[in-house]
């Protein structure tokens, strides 16, 4: 059995980024679509405006710039195991397909997409070059897929024009969202977000309300770090903001309501956008921030899978960078490893650890990225191909010409704060208590691993230090009940 005592010698502080999106459905879900008494059937409790309380405020707004076009294309209603054929421009940056189930379907995927010349770009929801499904349901009301998602010749680095196509496990309405650009090259984009914010929680001592939600000085703050972040990460600048007051129900998530927070997106329709939902953690939820899928359903509001989410625990800047993680999710980015073995991403140039335990993992040559599953370290990076990834999907409102801002290293926030100790680098029963915050059930069982390798007096210390956050200290204290005297 392995020790933990490496992880103590750490000279950097960690900054760790989570990491739950995985392609397996949590283990309880009972509030699906075809489930009458589910809150998803009530219709959502919304208050929508646009950012900012008067009309002097322009934090939300960008300068208005000339963006390429949504190309839209319905496959109607297909039939489980149909191929179906749609066009691709010439001009595309790549797509994201869908389903929307007309009843639940746990098996529900985008199975197969095959390129103009016949590539398999995606085969039994496995993209090229990928070594487990990704684009399978959580919820079983969608599933959706983006391409690129691998190093395919027929999907990257330029898309193939011509007739594609794409076959479902279910049957339900398909549908395909296309980016382009008039030269079909990448000049940057504005990423558009809707923020929710339920009634009640406290940001940074900061109560959010009706008369307030749509000013809250920490709720700026994690998208101005986020905005930070995604340009340096992807490219990407932070585009209009919008905030949004949800019901005070959703102010902490279980697992089982994750379903429903996410269709709350359908207030605000489908488009160009990614929709953001910050809430409280709870003892019944396991994540600092989880993702609707890899990939989400990009531009599909109303669905299970339409949003990323942050259980706030930590400051602006960290949380900025958690948000750059999901959203590397969401447009179709999966961990770089997978911890407890579960495999890599398809990407050639993305580092790859074949010991992610707790004892390795400073050595992992992918931890400065920022899709590593445990965490990053300070001067977060990505792959030129990971790149490539997210500047396919059709969320942002792609730029028509310009250079695109250039890539550089992420600033991070400080990790230790959350453990009592601002600036000072995790202990390795402290990186194991992080890695607990991330609820899937795969994950628990690696993470529970970790913890009978931990001496319980090392997890019993988290659990009593002065100055921790409260989750983190529940954490450690269910942690040090798995653990070995
Ligand atoms: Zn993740």
């Amino acid at each position: 059995m392995r020790t933990l005592a490496m992880l103590g010698a750490l000279s950097a502080p960690w900054v760790l980024v989570f990491a739950c999106a995985d392609a397996d459905p949590p283990p309880v879900v009972e509030l699906d679509a075809g489930d009458a008494a589910s809150p998803d059937r009530v219709a959502p409790k919304l208050t929508v405006r646009d950012a900012g309380n008067d009309a002097n405020d322009d934090w939300g707004k960008v300068a208005d710039r000339p963006t390429a076009p949504l190309v839209s294309l319905d496959l109607g209603e297909v039939a489980a195991g149909a191929t179906v054929p749609f066009d691709v421009p010439a001009n595309a940056l790549g797509f994201n397909v869908s389903i929307r189930a007309k009843s639940s379907d746990r098996g529900l995927s985008v199975s197969d997409v095959v390129s103009p010349d016949g590539g398999a770009i995606l085969s039994g929801a496995v993209l090229f070059n990928g070594d487990h499904p990704t684009s399978r349901t959580f919820y079983g009301d969608v599933a959706a897929a983006s391409v690129p998602g691998s190093n395919h010749p027929a999907s990257m680095p330029r898309m193939a024009a011509g007739t594609w196509s794409v076959a479902f496990t279910g049957s339900g309405r398909g549908s395909v969202r296309i980016q382009s650009t008039p030269d079909g090259a990448f000049h940057g984009g504005f990423v558009d977000m809707h923020v929710y914010l339920p009634s009640g929680l406290v940001l940074d001592d900061e109560t959010v309300e009706a008369g307030n939600y749509a000013a809250i000085k920490g709720a700026r703050e994690r998208v101005d770090a986020f905005g930070e972040a995604m340009r340096d990460l992807y490219g990407l600048e932070r585009g209009n903001v919008a905030f949004h007051l949800v019901d005070a129900s959703f102010l902490s998530v279980p697992d089982t309501r994750l379903a429903s927070l996410f269709k709350l997106t359908a207030a605000k329709g489908d488009g160009q956008a990614l929709h953001i939902f910050i809430v409280e953690p709870s003892s019944k939820q396991g994540w600092w921030g989880i993702s609707g899928g890899i990939p989400g359903a990009a531009t599909m509001t109303g669905t299970s899978q339409s949003a990323i989410a942050l259980a706030t625990l930590g400051g602006p800047d960290i949380e900025g960078l958690v948000l750059a993680h999901e959203m590397g999710h969401f447009f179709g980015l999966s961990h770089t490893s997978e911890i407890g073995g579960k495999g890599y991403d398809p990407l050639e140039d993305t580092p790859r650890c074949s010991d992610l335990t707790a004892t390795k993992m400073d050595q992992c040559p992918d931890l400065r990225n920022v899709m590593f599953a445990v965490g990053a370290l300070r001067d977060v990076t990505t792959s030129p191909l990971q790149r490539r990834v997210v500047q396919g999907s059709p969320i942002y409102r792609a730029f028509l010409s310009g250079e695109a801002p250039r890539p550089k290293a992420a600033r991070a926030g400080d990790v230790g704060a959350l453990f009592g100790h601002p600036g000072v680098p995790l202990a390795g029963s402290e990186l194991v208590v992080l890695s607990s915050l991330c609820g899937h059930p795969d994950h628990e069982a690696a993470v529970a691993h970790l913890a009978r390798a931990t001496p319980r007096i090392d997890l019993e210390r988290v659990a009593a230090a002065p100055g921790a956050h409260r989750v983190v200290r529940d954490r450690a204290r269910s942690l040090a009940a798995l653990s070995l005297p």
